[in-house]
């Protein structure tokens, strides 16, 4: 059996939701890369600096878990480091289309890899990072959704040029 396996994801910022995630998989593996991966498509609000700053902080308290960045493809580091397992969180019903052609398309890529879908408690079904951007932009309270540090990190946002046109 596998013990290292990685979660891949833009995490801009990371939710409670993916920590429920991280909790999981560390329970089933000895070491857990949060790997925060670039994201060409989605220009993020939140630097890669700034989002494994969060991450890290965030998951310090689980031991075997690390934080780590990558600018290129997921396949491509997951080789390099001679991992073969992906972890995903699988929310409602929408996730579905979006991982089901990713996990096809990194298998392509890389034969030996294995996906694996690890689903969130169900507080955390419908939360996700842009839901949080979104309520920090208009000033909601998103300190039930994200670890403090991100929930600050939101506040600061809306009081420079970037916490505009979410
Ligand atoms: P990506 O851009 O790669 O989808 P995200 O940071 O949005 O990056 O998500 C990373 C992974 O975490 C994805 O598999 C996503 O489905 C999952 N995820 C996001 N939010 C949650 C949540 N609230 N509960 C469980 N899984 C989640």
């Amino acid at each position: 059996m596998p013990e290292i396996a990685v979660y891949p994801g833009t995490f801009d910022p990371i939710t409670n939701g993916h920590i429920d995630i991280i909790r999981r998989a560390s329970g089933l593996f000895e070491k857990v890369i949060v790997l925060v991966i670039e994201n060409r498509e989605k220009s993020p609000l939140f630097s890669m600096d700034e989002r494994v700053k969060f991450a890290s902080f965030a998951t310090k308290k689980f031991k075997g878990v690390v934080v780590d960045s990558y600018k290129g493809l997921l396949v491509e580091y997951a080789k390099i480091k001679e991992i073969k397992t992906i972890i995903r969180g699988l929310r409602a019903v929408s996730d579905f289309d979006y991982e089901f052609q990713l996990t096809q398309l990194n298998r392509k890529l890389y034969p030996a890899v294995e996906t694996i879908f690890i689903m969130p408690g169900e507080e955390y079904f419908f939360l996700s990072s842009s839901s949080v951007k979104e309520i920090a932009a208009y000033g909601g309270n998103v300190s039930g959704f994200v670890p403090e540090i991100v929930a600050k990190g939101l506040s600061g946002i809306r009081t420079t040029k970037r916490g505009k046109g979410l």
